[in-house]
């Protein structure tokens, strides 16, 4: 399993997380943060850390902010990917918070 970043992460990107995560698989696209998938050994670290509590473990990720499974995914493929889908979700979906 991983740990995914969701919505409240867009346009915020705190980074606390970033300094707790002991594999440093906490990357930073264009507009948020995500965790790669791959990298991530469910540590469980970065969860309290976030301020907007956007970190969820990827089976307890609200289901209004599921799509973002996918986004953090998307990592595998690259920065741009990620961007992409963040892009496409923020237009179908605008976060709460902006
Ligand atoms: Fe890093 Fe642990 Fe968070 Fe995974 S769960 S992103 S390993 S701090």
């Amino acid at each position: 399993m991983t740990y995914i970043i969701t919505e409240p992460c867009i346009d915020k990107k705190d980074k606390s997380c970033v300094d707790v995560c002991p594999v440093d698989c906490i990357h930073e696209s264009g507009r948020m943060l995500v965790i790669d998938s791959e990298e991530c050994i469910d540590c469980g670290a970065c969860e309290p850390e976030c301020p907007v509590e956007a970190i969820f473990p990827e089976d307890a990720v609200p289901v209004k902010w599921e799509g973002f499974v996918k986004i953090n995914y998307a990592y595998s493929e690259g920065a741009d990917a990620v961007e992409k889908l963040v892009e496409e979700r923020v237009a179908a979906f605008p976060p709460e918070h902006l």
